[in-house]
């Protein structure tokens, strides 16, 4: 299996789209292999400036993103006196600002690389990161891994990733908001002192706390929006793609978009 194969099979999307006319290829291919193709068939030249997310995967030429100029988000400020990470991750693990400091076992603030160009926020922990205290650890976690690596992008070294909120909530219900609020200091920190180049929210959660709106996720995906004075790109939720395997296609076309607004 070639180094294409295997990266669209890690995502799930085999069997691998092939020009029509070669041998054993059917006229006309599955409708999922079609979608990949349309984001497989083109390679784009990495520019120096992203020389740390090396691709290594077939990369497609962008769609056009619509730029969101509507409803801007205003950044604001944090106002916890929080002097570096080490007091962040003492703070939150001293917590016990909202409801979720009762149940929860271990707060996740996060993992990566504190000064990456990539931020990526996500909903809340699940049950494996309030047992680890780390994000993304579970199943949905292993596909974003997939989803990293099948881009390019290492996960330890080009990302940081957290949530929204800090603590699990109860049976993996979503946070209340006034939970959000309560935690909303430590993420803004978050933001203000990663600085990164693009922030992914990933799942209609993370994307209606972070834009302030409650339009649904494929309307929010393909536009370029600001929120926190960062750039801003929606994706699906890897558990949600778990569940809806037929959309990881799609996936993989925001994926490489969030490589393109890297290079840009
Ligand atoms: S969710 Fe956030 S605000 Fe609530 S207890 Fe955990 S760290 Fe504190």
């Amino acid at each position: 299996m070639n180094r294409s194969a295997f990266v669209l099979q890690e995502m799930g999307l085999s069997p691998l789209w092939r020009p029509r006319g070669e041998p054993g290829v059917p006229n006309s291919p599955e409708p999922q292999a079609a979608a990949v193709a349309e984001t497989a068939a083109i390679t784009v030249a990495t520019p120096p400036r992203v020389a740390a997310v090396a691709s290594t995967a077939p990369v497609a030429a962008p769609a056009p993103v619509e730029v969101n100029e509507v409803a801007p988000q205003t950044k604001q400020p944090h106002t916890l006196p929080i002097q570096d990470w080490d007091s962040l991750h003492a703070q939150v693990a001293a917590c016990q600002r909202c409801e979720l400091a009762k149940t929860r076992h271990n707060v996740v603030v996060g993992r990566g690389n504190p000064t990456a160009r990539l931020l990526i926020i996500g909903e809340a922990p699940g049950e494996q990161e309030d047992r680890q205290g780390l994000p993304f650890v579970g199943k949905a976690g292993q596909l974003l891994e997939n989803m990293l690596a099948a881009a390019g992008i290492n996960s330890e070294q080009d990302v940081y990733i957290c949530n929204v909120v800090k603590c699990r909530p109860p049976g993996n219900r979503n946070p209340a908001p006034a939970e959000i609020a309560s935690c909303a200091s430590y993420l803004q920190w978050q933001i203000d002192t990663v600085k990164p180049d693009l922030i992914v929210a990933l799942g209609r959660f993370a994307a209606h706390t972070l834009l302030n709106s409650q339009a649904p996720i494929s309307t929010l995906r393909k536009q370029l929006h600001h929120a926190h004075g960062r750039p801003l790109l929606v994706t699906f939720h890897p558990a949600y793609l778990l569940r809806s395997p037929g959309e990881k296609a799609k996936a993989w076309q925001d994926w490489h978009q969030v490589k393109c607004q890297l290079a840009s």
